[in-house]
């Protein structure tokens, strides 16, 4: 129908030969005014009302008669601010459009929310003749608008009273909305943004490839551990986290048919540090008794290894010395006899020795976390620690990759290691006692290292100190009797697991050892 009479508009200006073929007769003009779903109105340069459209009398409830004559002003409730009525007349009045939002009242009374839009019209020579102004209700859309933005304050609200960390984090881990435990958390460990190392700790332990590679779409996990170990001495924090896929449609335009949007992954930490404190207690009591065992088992071979080692000097001597007699006196001669006869009695010793070293206890891989392991058997040497008056410097990455390896073999190596250094510094007189203990994760592996503030190892010996029965003690009063093979089966392990250890030829005063574990090993 509109479309009929714009066409017949266009035709009637044809026929009269007026201005340019697409000019729009007047009366086309009339009829979209008078139609328009907005409420219009022409006024004087007074705000008195010359003209509405039906629309306005639809919205305002006055009749289009009863509104011509009358100033705009009726519509007013009386609780607009002035100011908003003077920065209207101020733009107005300087031949400038104004747009702004007045609390409206209708004929019955109801009052309701409008967004006005006013342009000056001007005549020829450039005077305001005329306001247009156009206004709808849009009382809904507030409302709809508060509601929305009501909700956001309570969500906001409980999500930053809520007592657990929580983040929303986009595709590339970045943190897009946070509450106040994720802030204090942030404070706490002294870090930009703790939220994406959570989330590599909880990749890495998801097992499944497929679910690592989909990164925060659509993915779910429920109370996965999380332990961040704290450097300067501070215990380890532990989290259960969960996480879930949140999707925000698309706003924009483009979007409108389309659709689209962007996807997030909702990460809830909860802490439970003071829960796993209390089962790490009882963990590394159980952990002390084994490991006690286990020592005693160990310095056990050690001695019936180095027994064994000393006996086979004196019976090889023995075999020779049979062998020279018999070749120089023949079989039959009575020394030779007698001395084959003790070396057999020997050999059986020996051999018996060699069944009563305790065979080595083959224990399963599994995955390890190195801080965790390393804390153990700080806790573990706390009372020879303090005995010895050694402060420690525990020095963690606060989140390691995680290494496929033998907790025990591991925990012993580096029991060890803290052993050594104990003992270097507990020489008599000796004063600086300092074990510092750092962990860093490297590329394709991590770094330990174990050092400490004693006397050092020389140069010349840093090599020999790995050789199995070898030991820088023997040297000292008082260390007789010590077997020296700590750091060889330091090696063993740190080879067993495809890794090295090193003493660092550079380090000019006390002992760096420095072990490096590869996170996947070369098969
Ligand atoms: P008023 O006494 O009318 O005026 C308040 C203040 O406005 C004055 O102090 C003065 O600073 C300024 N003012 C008023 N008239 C003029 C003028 N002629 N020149 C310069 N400054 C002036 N108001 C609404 O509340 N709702 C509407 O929907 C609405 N639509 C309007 C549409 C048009 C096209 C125009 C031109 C005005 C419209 N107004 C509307 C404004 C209206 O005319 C009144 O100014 C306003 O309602 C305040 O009325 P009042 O009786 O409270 O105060």
């Amino acid at each position: 129908m509109a479309k009929k009479q714009a066409q017949a508009g266009v035709e009637s200006n044809a026929q009269a030969g007026e201005v340019a073929p697409a000019a729009i007769h007047p009366r086309v003009f009339q009829q979209t005014v008078d139609q328009a779903d907005t409420a219009i109105s022409i006024t004087d340069v007074h705000g008195t009302i010359l003209y509405v459209n039906p629309a306005f009398a639809r919205v305002t409830g006055y009749a289009v008669d009863e509104a011509a004559g009358r100033n705009e002003s009726m519509l007013s409730n009386k609780t607009t601010p002035p100011e908003v009525y003077k920065s209207l007349w101020q733009h107005i009045s300087r031949g400038e459009a104004w747009s702004g939002r007045l609390v409206n009242r209708r004929k019955d009374g109801s009052k309701y929310l409008a967004e006005l839009n006013i342009s000056p019209v001007v005549d020829a020579t450039g005077d305001i003749v005329n306001y247009l102004g156009m206004h709808r209700d849009i009382t809904a859309m507030h409302r709809l608008e508060c509601e929305v933005k009501n909700q956001k304050a309570l969500i906001e609200s409980v999500v930053d009273a809520a007592p657990m960390v929580i983040a929303l984090l986009d595709v590339d881990d970045r943190v897009v909305l946070d509450n106040h435990e994720y802030k204090k958390l942030q404070a706490d460990l002294g870090m930009a943004e703790p939220a994406p190392m959570l989330m590599t700790a909880i990749r890495a332990g998801l097992e499944s490839e497929a679910v690592n590679g989909r990164r925060n779409s659509g993915y779910v996990f429920l109370d996965r551990e999380v332990r961040l170990d704290l450097p300067g001495g501070k215990p380890p924090r532990w989290f259960s986290c969960s996480g879930s896929p949140v999707h925000e449609d698309d706003s924009g335009a483009d979007a409108f048919f389309e659709g689209g949007g962007r996807n997030y992954l909702l990460l809830v930490a909860k802490e439970i540090t003071g829960l796993r404190a209390e089962q790490e207690k009882g963990r590394v009591a159980a952990l002390q008794v084994v490991m006690a065992e286990e020592d005693r088992v160990s310095a056990l071979r050690e001695s019936l290894s180095a027994a064994t080692f000393r006996l086979e000097g004196p019976l090889n001597m023995m075999a020779s010395v049979v062998g020279m007699l018999a070749r120089r006196n023949g079989e039959a001669d009575p020394m030779a006899a007698a001395l084959a006869d003790a070396m057999a009695s020997g050999q059986q010793a020996l051999a018996e020795l060699r069944a009563m070293i305790p065979a080595e206890t083959r224990e399963p891989s599994g995955a390890i976390n190195v801080n965790e392991l390393l804390r153990d058997v700080l806790d573990l040497s706390t009372r020879r620690l303090l005995a010895s008056g050694v402060s420690v410097a525990w020095k963690p990455q606060a989140m390691l990759p995680t290494l496929q390896g033998y907790p025990n073999k591991l925990r012993a190596m580096f029991k060890a290691l803290i052993d050594n250094a104990i003992e270097a510094m507990s020489a008599r007189g000796w004063r600086e006692r300092e074990l510092i203990v750092i962990t860093r994760a490297q590329l394709g592996g991590i770094e330990i290292i174990v050092e400490d503030s004693g006397p050092g190892i020389p140069v010349a010996k840093q090599i020999k100190v790995f050789e199995p029965f070898y030991t820088t003690k023997r040297e000292g009063a008082g260390q007789r009797g010590h077997l020296g093979t700590g750091l060889s089966a330091a090696q063993q392990t740190a080879a067993d697991h495809g890794g090295t250890i090193e003493i660092d030829p550079d380090k000019a005063a006390g002992c760096r050892v420095r072990v490096l574990l590869p996170v996947k090993r070369r098969s």
